[in-house]
């Protein structure tokens, strides 16, 4: 025992390893206190694992607090949380629980054997009324008051029953009417006693020769009774009932702390001759009824817990003592000094087994229960920092999965976009020299369009102008259809071929999402297109002018014309040859809408050749000139002429030439004015036409150009979008990436207090429960 108490100072002393566990500021002091008394290792052990209680309470109400608050859900199940909830209500029942915890000694023996004045002289106070008879008649426990007050409780009430003296106790016992079994609490003020100081609780029983319920009394006061005291009449020796009930005891108690008081042991004095043998006697069976009756020690643990003592003279001394009187003085009978040191030895004795049975019985639990709660919390923390870790990997790899995939698409998107910019140049270069050869050879064959036209004609202005926008109408409708067939289903499939190019390229950078979302767009992309071709006849020859006046086709006017026509033809050619470089239209559809009519006006405005008026008026001017200036000079020809070639031959020309020009005037009819009209227009509308055919296939490349470009808009619209989205998914993945950290931060810190209450708890069970054990 001295080791162990030896043991236990050097643990809880003034080494500052131990001093963290919070216990003790002073190790003078504690050193002082533990040498006074064992029954402050209780007291030290009692306030140790309620600290550490204290903080497993808090432990699991952050634990809880923490897995409550946790965003992310799927790091935590539903049973986790109950689980680590119902904790908190466990341990603060532990709390509730070791407040009341207390070292309970509990005395049994047959009336009047002296259980009551035992106590009393443990006290130092009479508080217990003790006599002759059958004193106690139900279970007193005497317990400390924390408000310094005496008073008495029943089981069943809360009543306070004020007590100031052993009468009045007795007094107020006798008027309650109680049963054998119930129990009364005393509580006597702490200050008063230094057992109920160190939370020892006294409990004096009803005379086991009283009762039959001794089963009833074993249930209800006895199974957490820390140290069993036998009081025995020395005067003779341990009876049947006596023996009875503490069979019971061991056979619901596993080895219980039994002491046996042969009491009245101050009768011995009027015999002393057999005082040894007697005293061995009693040993001996004391001893064998513990080692071999109860089996609960052993023959040498058996030597310290059988005493021979005479409480009543303990009682007197002690009540001397506390009235500073010497303990030994009036009428005592012979061999006072001894008993008195045996009843000490007993009592020390006893504070050392009561300290250490409590505090392994009811610590050893709480310890065990306390690392249980920390281990279970701390498992279902691990849990949860495992998951937040494996969950914030698996984020990280998608983020960077996920900004690869983005740096890809970008890249890729510049190769594409610089590669479809290469065909889509191509493609417009390509349709641009289709139209253009496809309207050349339409205008080479205007002809034969303009042949076709069967409205009927008529020479009459109105009828004519009717015929001329029917004529245009015509024209233009059938250039169109026939571009169209000519192209339309190659420019169609060239056109088509690339779109499917682009949106295959784009596509894939598209995720499967964005393909799903976007099927319509896509879709809509693959429509055939349709190129217009414009040519707007109507405004184009809207200057033309038949002149369907009869002309003799060998009169000098004629001639002129024709010599005239050839210089026309040659300066046309000329004009329209320096008139190549057609501007490209602007790229707004609108502007490319009225090109033709801008560009015609244009061109007509810069051509320089004279009309046909303006020939006329000049060949007339010649005439009259070559009549009036040269009238002599014409005379002086047909005479010359005359003389020459001789009459008849001027007859006959003369004859012939009239019957040309008699034949002209009869052929002309509607049907020649007809086609001398068509024809006019075939030359007026190839002349203007060919000015437009850069202007045309412009306008048409421009058409895929803007057809394709919009493609490939659209298509890099959703890339755009695709790309927005994964940004949107980073920033998601950044935020619960950053989420989980937390979290598995948090876990892991509250995973080491787990530690931390564990490595407490090792600590208390070293200093306390091993020197116990
Ligand atoms: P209980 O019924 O077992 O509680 O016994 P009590 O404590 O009431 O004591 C019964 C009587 O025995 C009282 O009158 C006591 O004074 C007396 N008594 C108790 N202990 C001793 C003792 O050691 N010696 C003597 N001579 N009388 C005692």
């Amino acid at each position: 025992m001295a080791a162990y108490l030896n043991r236990a100072t050097s643990m809880v002393g003034g080494d500052g390893s131990q001093n963290r566990l919070g216990l003790f500021t002073n190790g003078t002091r504690t050193i002082s206190t533990v040498n006074d008394s064992p029954l402050q290792v209780f007291v030290r052990a009692k306030k140790k694992i309620n600290d550490i209680f204290v903080e497993i309470h808090d432990y699991s109400k952050d634990a809880i607090l923490f897995l409550q608050e946790i965003e992310d859900k799927s790091i935590i199940q539903d049973a986790e949380v109950k689980e680590v909830d119902s904790f908190v209500g466990k341990v603060k029942a532990i709390r509730d629980v070791l407040c009341r915890d207390h070292m309970k000694v509990a005395f049994f023996g047959r009336t009047s054997n002296g259980k009551s004045t035992v106590i009393n002289a443990m006290l130092h106070e009479k508080i217990l009324p003790s006599g002759i008879g059958h004193t106690t008649n139900c279970f007193l426990q005497v317990e400390g008051s924390d408000n310094n007050e005496a008073y008495l409780m029943t089981e069943n009430s809360s009543d306070k029953h004020n007590v100031q003296s052993v009468g009045q106790l007795a007094h107020a016992l006798c008027d309650s009417r109680l049963q054998e079994c119930e129990l009364v609490h005393i509580f006597w003020p702490r200050e008063k006693c230094g057992l109920l100081r160190d939370d020892v609780v006294f409990v004096d029983s009803p005379g086991v020769d009283v009762t039959p319920n001794l089963d009833e009394w074993i249930d209800n006061h006895c199974l957490d009774a820390d140290v069993f005291v036998l009081v025995a009449n020395a005067e003779s020796t341990l009876m049947v009932t006596e023996k009875n009930f503490f069979h019971k005891v061991s056979s619901k108690l596993s080895k219980p702390n039994i002491f046996i008081l042969n009491n009245r042991w101050d009768a011995s004095a009027s015999e002393p001759e057999f005082l040894d043998q007697v005293r061995s006697q009693h040993a001996t069976r004391c001893a064998d009824f513990l080692v071999k009756e109860l089996k609960v020690c052993t023959t040498k643990e058996a030597e310290e817990r059988i005493f021979f003592i005479s409480a009543k003279e303990a009682l007197l001394a002690r009540l001397r003592e506390k009235d500073q009187k010497p303990a030994s003085s009036g009428a005592l009978a012979e061999g006072f000094q001894t008993r008195y040191f045996e009843f000490q030895d007993f009592e020390k004795k006893f504070q050392e087994c009561i300290s250490q049975s409590a505090v392994r019985t009811k610590f050893d639990q709480h310890s065990q229960k306390g690392r249980l709660i920390a281990t279970d919390i701390r498992t279902v923390l691990e849990s949860v920092h495992d998951r937040a870790t494996t969950l914030r990997n698996g984020k990280l790899q998608e983020k960077e999965q996920l900004h690869e995939a983005l740096n890809r698409t970008e890249q890729q998107l510049m190769i594409i976009t610089r590669e479809m910019k290469e065909k889509i140049r191509f493609m417009v270069d390509d349709v641009e020299q289709r139209v253009s050869r496809a309207l050349n050879e339409e205008i080479r064959r205007l002809s034969n369009l303009v042949d076709d036209f069967n409205l009927a004609f008529h020479s009459d202005p109105i009828v004519i102008n009717l015929y001329k926008k029917e004529l245009h109408s015509h024209v233009e409708n059938g250039l169109g259809s026939n571009l169209k067939a000519r192209l339309s289903t190659a420019l169609a499939l060239n056109i088509e071929s690339v779109q499917l190019d682009m949106t295959d390229k784009l596509t894939d950078l598209l995720s499967e999402e964005k393909i799903a979302t976007s099927g319509n767009t896509i879709a809509t992309r693959r429509q055939p297109f349709q190129v217009s071709y414009r040519l707007n006849c109507e405004n184009l020859c809207a200057d033309f002018e038949e002149d369907l006046q009869f002309q003799f086709s060998w009169g000098l006017s004629a001639m002129i014309q024709r010599f005239q026509g050839k210089n026309y033809n040659r300066f046309a050619i000329k004009s329209y040859g320096s008139n190549q470089m057609v501007p490209r239209p602007m790229n707004s559809p609108a502007d490319s809408m009225d090109l033709t009519t801008v560009s015609y006006n244009g061109v007509s405005n810069q051509i320089g050749p004279l009309s046909a008026e303006q020939w006329t008026v000049i060949s007339k001017i010649a005439l009259a000139t070559f009549t009036s200036q040269s009238t002599m000079g014409g005379l002086l020809l047909a005479g010359f002429m005359l003389k020459t070639v001789g009459w008849r031959i001027i007859a006959v020309t003369g004859v012939l030439y009239g019957g040309l020009y008699a034949y002209e005037r009869l052929t002309w009819t509607s049907k020649a004015k007809e086609k001398l009209f068509k024809k006019q227009y075939v030359q007026h509308a190839t002349r203007k036409l060919r000015l437009i055919v850069d202007l045309t296939s412009a306008n048409c490349s421009h058409q895929v150009q803007q057809e394709l470009s919009t493609t490939f808009a659209q298509l890099c619209h959703l890339v755009d979008e695709d790309s927005c989205d994964m940004d949107a998914k980073l920033h998601e993945l950044d935020k619960s990436i950053q989420v989980l950290e937390k979290a598995a931060a948090s876990a892991k810190k509250l995973k080491n207090t787990a530690n931390y209450l564990n490595n407490e708890l090792d600590i208390f069970n070293e200093i306390f429960l091993k020197s116990a054990n």
